[in-house]
């Protein structure tokens, strides 16, 4: 069986994104790669948006940026300016053919639909298939979403909306969020923050049509293109070794208050491909750790108050929001963090702690 000096487990986001990065900073020009990936074809299956906090390779991927948002609650709406970082989406469709071309240039570079068609003995492994434990009191953000054409000119496409708390919650943590392509297109999504432990809040599609029908108040459309999916709120069990690392949601790049995951992976590709010529004694590279701490007093005050969570979110929009992205997006300082703090009900956070 054959050798290679790395092999990616899984060629999704994370694994594609890594051997991209490594491609073209001619980083495997004398090294040979194998990328395990499963799926017979790849086609259009997420959209990913983030804050352009940082630069990364996929400007030619971005289906739409925007530079102005708006967060509302029952009754009250916050409209907001994001100049400096704008808001992208990212089409994966896009992502994956541009990958896949540049990948198959390089005759270093394999493909093959299982671990077992190699041999792992003397390879440095990437990791992005995530071990994640059947546990019912995980938290996900999990969520459904369509791209929808209407028959004439309806959306503003200049300004998207991140989150829309007018709707049933349901005890529970629920939002949509529309993001209009064009005057005619939109990405229209229902999310859910809480535990998986049943099938009530899965009716996505009757959500997502209410939702159009009497919020958006949009009768004739058409819907082209749908996704879902989970992304959990906690890290999987996946563990390093001296000749592994995990990448991805598998390599905890997912921020747990958010969801956002996209930008983190990039910038962690960036760190494999600086130091990949030393790669078995690097330093982990992870989210930092005031964030993971920040992060589970968020999420533990989302589970014991979902009641509280809009007024939560729309309050933290208050703070400026060139301030918000950056602590959303990984990149505050501490004063930003404590405009951010001193904005949370104080007395809830600070029980949150004690749980
Ligand atoms: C529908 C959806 C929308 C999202 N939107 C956003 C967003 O807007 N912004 C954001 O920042 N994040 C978003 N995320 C979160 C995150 O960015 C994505 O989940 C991202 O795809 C994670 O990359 P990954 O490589 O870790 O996982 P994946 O992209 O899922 O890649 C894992 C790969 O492993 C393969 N695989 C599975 N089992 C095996 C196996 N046994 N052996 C080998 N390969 C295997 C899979 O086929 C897959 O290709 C979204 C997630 C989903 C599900």
């Amino acid at each position: 069986m054959k050798e290679f000096d790395y092999v990616i487990i899984g060629g999704g986001c994370a694994g594609l994104s890594l051997a991209y990065e490594l491609e073209i900073h001619e980083k495997l020009k004398d090294k040979t790669l194998a990328i395990i990936e499963p799926r017979d074809k790849y086609k259009r299956d997420k959209t990913w948006s983030f804050w352009r906090v940082t630069p990364h390779n996929f400007d030619d991927c971005v289906k739409k940026n925007w530079e102005n948002f708006s967060i509302n609650i029952p009754d009250k709406t916050n409209y907001l300016n994001c100049k400096s970082y704008p808001y992208q989406s990212v089409d994966s469709g896009l992502f994956y053919e541009k990958i896949i071309n540049k990948l198959n240039e390089n005759e270093n570079i394999s493909f093959f639909k299982d671990i077992n068609e190699i041999n792992l003995k003397n390879s440095f492994i990437f990791n992005s298939v995530p071990s994640i434990k059947k546990n019912y009191q995980n938290l996900w953000q999990h969520f459904c979403g369509v791209e929808i054409e209407a028959k004439n000119n309806f959306f503003d496409d200049e300004i998207f909306n991140l989150m829309d708390f007018d709707c049933d919650q349901r005890e529970s943590v629920h939002f949509f969020y529309t993001l209009p392509y064009s005057k005619n297109t939109a990405l229209v999504e229902t999310t859910w923050l809480s535990k998986i432990n049943d099938n009530s809040q899965k009716d996505y599609d009757e959500q997502i049509k209410n939702y159009i029908k009497n919020h958006l108040n949009l009768k004739d459309y058409k819907i082209i293109y749908k996704e879902e999916g989970a992304i959990p709120l906690f890290y999987p069990t996946n563990k390093s070794e001296k000749n592994k690392i995990n990448i991805g949601t598998a390599g905890g790049m997912t921020r747990l208050s958010t969801g956002y995951t996209f930008l983190n992976i990039q910038e962690h590709s960036k760190y494999i491909r600086e130091n990949i010529e030393n790669i078995s004694n690097v330093k982990k590279y992870k989210i930092s750790t005031k964030y993971q701490f920040l992060d589970e007093i968020f999420l533990r005050v989302l589970e014991k108050h979902p009641e509280k969570m809009s007024d939560i979110f729309f309050k933290m929009f208050k703070a400026s929001p060139k301030t918000v992205i950056k602590f959303l997006s990984n990149k505050s300082n501490f004063l930003e963090d404590l405009s951010i703090i001193l904005r949370m009900p104080k007395f809830t956070f600070i029980k949150a702690l004690f749980y």
